[in-house]
């Protein structure tokens, strides 16, 4: 009998170590891993310059609030923002982001609607969760909290019909992960900033799965030519040390003046120390490596020739294949996992594979293999 709340399915094995794509289960088996621990481990395991990082800052100072100076948190703005005229407030988690983005919106606006998507995934508190579009993540939890509306994803007709001056924000994946790895059409997306930008309504871009890399660029909004107003970031950032961050435009720094907002661990500098070393390794090479990578894989798994496929899509190393109702997921995944492939579910029956960025082309050519007997064969 487990101690834990079943709030997770989980598979009855786990994982005890990983080397670069690959790890072994308590059993001794190992697999390649096309999760990254959904899209957290951007670097693989067991990454050599992260763990000299983390060791000698856990030498130094593990924690210390932020009622001092943080010249760990200053560097890492820094980085994250080189191109880009934002600010940075981090804090531990990816919903903890989108909080943080939803409070400033509201404050810096002095509006209170909130427009977001249907199928998006925001997080799991309650502003998170109310900002997430999905009926079944919300049973049982209501009241939400109020102020937020859902539309139909890359549709410009309804938002155009429901965006007006009492919109504080509107609230986006550029690609929708847990919703299904749909990705935005560049010109709805323009739209929608243009749209915003009108009304004096922020953007906020959740780049919690799609930022650090994952697309081929440090944040995805970058293909679509769009400039947000605030950017949420979490899962890749520290390589599976906990941090999420809120960017924003320099000028709304006046609506989150001191005690506005916080957190006690927020910006911990065991966890800045990891952001750093992640954000010092995710250099062109690894950017560039993502996107011919990505061509490479989004071709072999294109032969797939089955009635089972409807589609194969996706940005950089972020990538799903619609499966027809005829093939449950949840199969796949299976018969993957027992020859050696760990991959994940989103959406209603999309396989979605997020690989470590640092994934080899042979490593994806042998996963391409693998996904497509599998496929073929059922
Ligand atoms: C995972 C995810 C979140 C939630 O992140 P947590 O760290 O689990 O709170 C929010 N938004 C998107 C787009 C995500 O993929």
């Amino acid at each position: 009998m487990s101690n834990l709340f079943p709030n997770y399915g989980r598979q009855d094995f786990e994982i005890m170590s990983g080397k670069g794509c690959q790890v072994t289960d308590d059993q001794g088996r190992t697999y390649l891993d096309f999760t990254s621990g959904i899209g957290v481990m951007n670097l693989g395991y067991g990454n050599p310059l992260l763990e000299e990082a983390l060791v000698k800052q856990s030498r130094e100072l593990w924690h210390m609030p932020n009622l001092y100076q943080s010249h760990l948190q200053e560097e890492v703005a820094e980085l994250l923002a080189a191109q880009h005229d934002f600010v940075a407030f981090f804090c531990n988690s990816g919903t903890e982001a989108n909080e943080a983005a939803i409070k400033l919106a509201r404050k810096a606006t002095g509006r209170s609607k909130l427009i977001t998507f249907l199928d998006s995934f925001h997080g799991r508190t309650y502003g998170g969760m109310s900002a997430t579009g999905q009926e079944k993540i919300h049973e049982g939890f209501q009241p939400l909290v109020p102020g937020f509306t859902y539309l139909p994803y890359n549709q410009l007709a309804p938002l155009e019909e429901a965006l007006d001056q009492d919109t504080a924000a509107v609230m986006l994946e550029v690609v929708q992960g847990e919703g299904g790895v749909l990705p935005a059409e560049k010109a709805w997306l323009q739209a929608v900033a243009e749209l915003c930008k009108e009304n004096g309504t922020l953007l906020i871009v959740d780049e919690v799965q799609t930022g650090i890399g994952r697309t081929g660029k440090l944040f995805a909004f970058e293909h679509f030519n769009i400039q947000p107003d605030i950017v949420t970031l979490a899962k890749g950032l520290g390589n599976g040390f906990p941090v999420g961050a809120m960017l924003g435009k320099r000028e709304l720094t006046a609506a989150f003046g001191p005690g506005s907002h916080g957190s006690t661990f927020g910006g911990n500098k065991l966890a800045m120390a990891a952001a750093k070393s992640v954000l010092q390794q995710l250099d062109d090479d690894l950017l560039a490596h993502v996107a011919t990578g990505s061509q490479q894989l989004l071709a072999a798994l294109q032969e797939i020739d089955s009635p089972y496929l409807k589609e194969v899509r996706g940005l950089g190393l972020m990538i799903g294949l619609e499966l027809t109702d005829e093939l449950p997921v949840g199969t796949v995944i299976s018969q993957l996992q027992a020859k050696g492939l760990l991959t994940l579910r989103a959406g209603a029956n999309v396989l979605r594979l997020l690989p470590p960025l640092t994934v080899s082309i042979e490593e994806m050519m042998q996963a391409a293999a693998w996904i497509k007997e599998v496929i073929q064969e059922a």
